[in-house]
């Protein structure tokens, strides 16, 4: 896929997309946008429609926003975008010069509506921005990204606004960092932005999360900006004042994903060096292992065991954990760990068992 950056963003860094979740009211939609106008944004954000979780809550002031965005285009020479979930939408905006187009988590989740967007789209290069499916699926997301690519959109890039889940302790949406980071991986000419207020859904950790995405080379950060934060009519507690941002923005350390003649680069490469042979010996130690548990597979077979044994599983996973602190290792990661190595070690002992029985199977057919 060629793959193009929507406006003049190719080589723009970081991409900042700034503004309320909702438009609210005229004033408030110029009044957001006057007071972020030096603060060198990219996009200006307001959404029309809203898709909201529950009925009841505040739904989108609907097409009449719409000409205060083109106010905002007109008046302070901002680029402005809008979310679109259906074929109508589109046609809305495009009578009204919005700039770019964003297509919600819970759009991109349905093949069905992408399709009509798609469809309603078709043959207008108007730059898109798709937001990750509410739920953890890589492919759904690069599904959504083809069926706008066929239906011949090439200015596209996507955010990543985390991922919903029953119920987390910190970030409303979880971050799920490793499925954006595969897509870049796959497309490095994407334009990756993070919507750090959807990902947080609280103000005191905006700056961290940003700052982290910064770290892992996001390309831009699209932040929810209300000129009175607790007076919104929806997302309250993720917005912050456009001063805010601007101290916010100001705090961000950006970082380079090459090296020059930095003096560090070659205590870099040395330390790469040694972390690569630890990865490989890790590896080796695992391959052991699963030697072990083919053996121990083969056993329990002949003692008709089951491959699961709850008691010395749990036994494990706390000794792991008691010895990951020791260590400063998060539990979290140690549970993973464990878990992984667990599950494969299941699969190597099934397949000596299972084996065995086919084998037993073919033998007497
Ligand atoms: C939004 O950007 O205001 C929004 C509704 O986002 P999401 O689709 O990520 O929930
Ligand atoms: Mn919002």
């Amino acid at each position: 896929m060629e793959i193009r950056a929507p406006l003049d963003w190719a080589n723009k860094y970081p991409i900042l997309i700034a503004g309320p979740c909702s438009a609210e009211s005229e004033e408030q939609v110029l009044q957001t946008a006057q007071a972020l106008q030096n603060t060198g944004i990219d996009l200006y954000r307001a959404g029309i429609w809203k898709p909201r979780t529950r009925p009841g809550s505040f739904e989108g002031i609907g097409k009449i926003g719409l000409p205060w965005l083109r106010r905002v285009r007109n008046e302070l020479g901002m680029p402005v975008c809008t979310e679109v979930a259906k074929a109508q939408h589109v046609d809305d905006v495009l009578a009204h010069q919005i700039d770019v187009l964003w297509v919600g988590a819970r759009t991109t989740a349905n093949p069905f509506s992408v399709d009509d967007l798609a469809t309603a789209l078709s043959g207008v290069d108007i730059p898109i921005l798709i937001k990750n499916p509410t739920n953890p699926d890589y492919k759904l997301w690069l599904g959504a990204i083809e069926r706008f690519y066929r239906a011949g959109i090439r200015h596209i890039a996507v955010i990543h606004r985390g991922f919903s889940s029953y119920h987390h302790a910190i970030y409303r949406n979880v971050p799920m960092w490793q499925i954006p980071l595969e897509l870049k991986r796959h497309f490095p000419n994407l334009k990756i932005i993070c919507d750090h207020s959807h990902i947080c859904g609280r103000r005191d950790l905006l700056l961290s999360t940003a700052q982290y995405a910064m770290d892992l080379l996001f390309d831009g950060l699209m932040t929810e900006v209300h000129p009175s934060p607790d007076q919104a009519w929806s997302d309250a507690r993720q917005q912050i004042t456009p001063k805010t941002y601007q101290t916010m923005i100001d705090a961000l350390v950006l970082r380079a994903d090459h090296f020059n003649n930095h003096p560090a680069s070659e205590a870099i490469l040395k330390i790469r060096a040694s972390i690569d042979q630890l990865d490989e010996q890790i590896l080796h130690l695992i391959d052991t292992r699963m030697d072990l548990s083919e053996k121990i597979g083969q056993l329990k077979k002949q003692e008709n065991l089951s491959i699961f044994q709850p008691a010395r599983w749990d036994n494990m996973i706390k000794k792991a954990i008691r010895l990951g602190k020791e260590k400063q290792l998060s539990e979290q990661f140690v549970r993973q760990l464990l878990d992984a190595i667990h599950l494969e070690s299941i699969e190597h002992q099934s397949k000596v068992m299972n084996q065995q029985s086919q084998t037993t199977e073919q033998k007497s057919d």
